[in-house]
């Protein structure tokens, strides 16, 4: 079976799991855990900021930025394709009382332009914009990347006008792997980042929220209220450790994979307009009169699985558990796929 659905099916490696089973665990919700406390220190120095929030999902991580950055009635401004708008159920009006603001980036990327535009006016049958969120990497952008140049003059409009910039940083370590920033330049630029450990990294469980000690302090009351309080998860705060020692440069491995894959799809006469492939992600259209669902059964004969993104897209994501001799083999699969009339 070659799954490229998703980095999140991941199965923790030996070396993980032996790293989990030593794990020293306490009451979390006592601040006693301190495996968690080791990976949420860990974390917040390596992007140079004060305090980070070990939570059980990227969602919820969000999900408690949105919150902490606004009030009712205030405006999230985003692109369309980010995570926070399309898959977190909504949480952002459920949640947090606010309404969105979507904006057309290029592959899920935004500009300063296209914010300072969206900021509204002060009226009072206005809702007021507060926060700024940008995803790095963009998943439905095809996993494209934003560079620090890119991020500057968004920074800088945001401070200058007094709103909140939150980083969705579920997948940004494969951004960094590629563009040789530092975890520091980027903390430098967002009031908040939150982090997967379970897509790329290969934890089994477990994202973060890094920003300043009182940002983190009043976090920490949110994600209770939500639900997220818990005890002996240094089990997984010991996954996360290990994935940050020893799984970030190898997803060098996973973009590697993923330009084989593009390769082997630009010579398919069933596929077109492949999304540029700058990460882990590929992103590519079936042309008609085929669907998405008719090369995915095919695929499927072969034993590749992965998944469509409406009825022409079909996504495919590079991870850990995929091996390079997987990819020869997915490669030859794809080129020699024959959809039949
Ligand atoms: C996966 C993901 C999240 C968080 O998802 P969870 O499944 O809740 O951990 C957030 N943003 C992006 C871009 C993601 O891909």
């Amino acid at each position: 079976m070659i799954n490229l659905l998703s980095d999140t099916l991941t199965k923790p490696t030996a070396p993980m799991l032996k790293a989990m089973m030593a794990a020293e665990v306490g009451d979390d919700v006592f601040g006693e855990d301190p495996s968690i406390n080791r990976l949420e220190r860990t974390v917040a120095e390596r992007f140079g900021m004060e305090s980070a929030l070990f939570c059980p999902s990227g969602t919820m991580t969000n999900q408690i930025a949105i919150k902490m950055h606004t009030r009712p009635l205030d405006e999230v401004i985003c692109d369309v394709n980010s995570h926070v708008y399309q898959y977190e159920v909504g949480g952002y009006a459920y949640h947090s009382g606010v309404g969105i603001q979507l904006l057309e980036g290029c592959y899920g990327k935004i500009t300063a332009a296209q914010v300072a535009a969206a900021i509204r006016p002060d009226f009072a049958w206005l809702p007021k914009t507060r926060l700024v969120v940008l995803e790095n990497t963009c998943n439905r952008g095809g996993g494209s990347i934003y560079s620090l140049p890119e991020i500057q003059p968004i920074t800088a409009l945001t401070r200058e006008r007094g709103l909140a910039l939150h980083l969705d940083g579920a997948r940004l370590f494969n951004a960094l792997v590629e563009t040789g920033e530092s975890p520091e330049q980027w903390g430098q630029h967002f009031d908040s980042i939150s982090l997967c450990l379970s897509k790329g990294l290969g934890a089994p469980v477990g994202s973060l929220l890094i920003g300043n000690a009182s940002f983190i302090h009043e976090a920490r009351r949110v994600r209770k209220a939500m639900g997220g309080g818990m005890r002996q998860a240094g089990y997984l705060a010991a996954a996360g450790l290990y994935a940050l020692d020893h799984h970030i440069e190898r997803l060098k491995e996973d973009h590697e994979h993923a330009r084989l894959l593009e390769a082997a799809l630009r010579e398919s006469q069933y596929v077109e307009n492949i999304r540029p492939v700058a990460s882990n992600i590929i992103l590519y259209d079936i042309k008609a009169p085929y669907q998405a669902a008719d090369f995915l059964q095919e695929l499927r004969k072969s034993n590749v699985i992965a998944t469509g993104f409406g009825p022409s897209t079909i996504r495919f994501v590079t991870h850990l558990d995929v091996t390079r001799q997987m990819i020869d083999s997915a490669v030859e699969i794809i080129k020699t796929v024959r959809l039949s009339n």
